[in-house]
């Protein structure tokens, strides 16, 4: 049987002492989530304003997504711009791409400011498609990009592509033609089936890590307005017109203003005592996704890289289902390795279901990831595959998948940056920075993040 065994858990301090909440506590602004968003929106929050903030996890620090993830470091919606453009606007998509890009520096900021020396591996990323539909669709959104400002990405079609003659004669000045076999290098497969890839420049990173030597950093630098409080679950949220009591079961926590970094739905009930109804609201906002992903370590002898893998869809009117694949270095022990992550099976889980991190990992997902695999990437047929990490965790989804940050409009003393949407570490830090900008009082521009009424 499998357990939740994730590679970044296993690179944090087992020594560390979680210190959970044992009396009641006044303080500025409560954060509820100890994953990157909680841990960047305290971030932001302590450089850039003058509050006390306490953040509370019901769990240990980074346990949750931050800490199952694939860490792929990338500034991109989990739905195509054109949609995006639909919905919002050219304008707003625009502002919310750069929004989105600025969290690379902002990373940056917190990298620097931290003096982190955690690694940061810088790749070159590659989507491959198979079918026509997913040709247009992705070459729409490079032409989005180029039209918002953004330098022109790599695109590259096979000059074996069945569809070749019918990519529409307006993107010509959008992507190459290559030769097949390049095409199928660029995605380290000999599966023919691929006939044009998408590349770009990410990184790979521990998040959970990265938040763990955060914290380290804020406890030692704002020691007097910074406490964390894990294994405290925040059961109720009861908002007044200014200001919001939190029921931590045993104790209770007062604050101006309380901001949910809690990825989704998990177990919180919100009382809006001044006005309308939001606990409903707020749990139709979200739905929960498990994601699976298995990882075993190959000698060091390739480059890091992150590649997607979009199949033939048979059905376009449904979201695309993929692989996706990263290689980087890794260390475990004394060792350096590099360790290949697999990812892409989902379930979905229901509204107030319970999700736990220790479920067991099903066979059937390791028996398709590994099939995957075989058919993709590690072809030797006589080599069996030891999987040394394999591991799930939950992504709450918003229904047009585009994290919420800002305030709650039905009262401003709730503030979300949630959302996980499958791509969140980029977006979480960028939440922060927002956060902190709205509670330091400035005016902002609105955005397609904002929570609506
Ligand atoms: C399999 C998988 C692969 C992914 N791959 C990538 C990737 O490659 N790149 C990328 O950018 N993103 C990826 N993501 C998404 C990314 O990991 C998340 O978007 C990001 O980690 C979300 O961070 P978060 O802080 O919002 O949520 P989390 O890390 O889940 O943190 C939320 C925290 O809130 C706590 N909490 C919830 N409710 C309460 C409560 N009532 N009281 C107290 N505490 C509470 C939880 O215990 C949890 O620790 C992936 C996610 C998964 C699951």
């Amino acid at each position: 049987m499998k357990i939740n065994k994730s590679p970044w858990i296993h690179q944090l301090d087992q020594n560390r002492k979680p210190v959970s909440l044992n009396h009641d506590l006044d303080t500025d602004i409560a954060i509820v989530g100890a994953g990157i968003a909680g841990i960047s929106t305290a971030f932001f929050l302590l450089k850039y304003t003058n509050k006390k903030v306490a953040i509370f996890d019901q769990g240990k620090l980074a346990h949750g997504a931050t800490g199952h993830n694939a860490g792929q470091v990338v500034a991109r919606f989990e739905r195509p711009l054109s949609e995006l453009v639909g919905e919002f606007g050219f304008e707003k998509t625009k502002r919310a791409l750069h929004d989105l890009h600025s969290g690379w520096i902002l990373l940056d900021e917190m990298y620097t400011d931290a003096n982190l020396d955690i690694l940061f591996s810088r790749i070159s990323g590659h989507r491959g498609f198979s079918d026509l539909y997913q040709v247009i669709l992705a070459l729409k959104d490079l032409e989005i990009e180029i039209s918002a400002g953004f330098p022109k990405n790599e695109f590259f079609v096979s000059d074996k592509a069945p569809f070749l003659d019918s990519i529409p004669n307006s993107f010509i000045n959008l992507y190459k033609v290559i030769s097949h076999t390049e095409i199928l290098k660029k995605l380290e497969t000999e599966d023919k089936d691929f006939y044009a890839v998408r590349s770009d420049q990410r990184a790979c990173v521990n998040s959970a890590l990265f938040c763990q030597e955060t914290v380290l950093y804020l406890l030692k630098k704002f020691s007097h307005r910074f406490s964390l409080y894990e294994n405290t679950h925040i059961i109720k949220a009861v908002l007044k017109k200014s200001s919001v009591f939190l029921d931590a079961g045993k104790h209770t926590i007062h604050a101006e203003k309380v901001v949910l970094c809690s990825n989704g739905f998990e177990n919180i009930e919100i009382f809006n005592e001044g006005g309308l109804a939001i606990d409903k609201k707020f749990h139709h906002l979200v739905e929960g996704v498990v994601g699976y992903m298995s990882g075993y370590l190959e000698a060091m002898n390739k480059k890091a890289a992150a590649i997607e893998y979009f199949p033939e869809n048979e059905d376009p009117s449904k979201a695309d289902p993929y692989f996706y694949l990263t290689r980087r270095p890794h260390e475990m022990g004394d060792e350096k390795h590099n360790l290949v992550c697999v990812g892409g099976p989902e379930v979905s889980i229901k509204d107030r279901e319970e999700y736990l991190f220790d479920y067991d990992y099903p066979e059937k997902i390791q028996a398709d990831i590994d099939a995957f695999i075989k058919k993709e990437y590690d072809t030797d047929p006589n080599r069996k595959i030891d999987y040394e990490f394999t591991w799930h965790g939950l992504m709450g989804y918003t229904p047009n998948r585009v994290r919420l940050i800002g305030e709650e409009p039905k009262n401003r003393v709730l503030l979300y940056n949630l959302g996980c949407n499958g791509i969140g570490i980029i977006p979480s830090i960028y939440g922060g920075r927002r956060i902190s900008r709205i509670i330091a009082g400035e005016k902002l521009q609105s955005s397609i993040f904002d929570p609506r009424g």
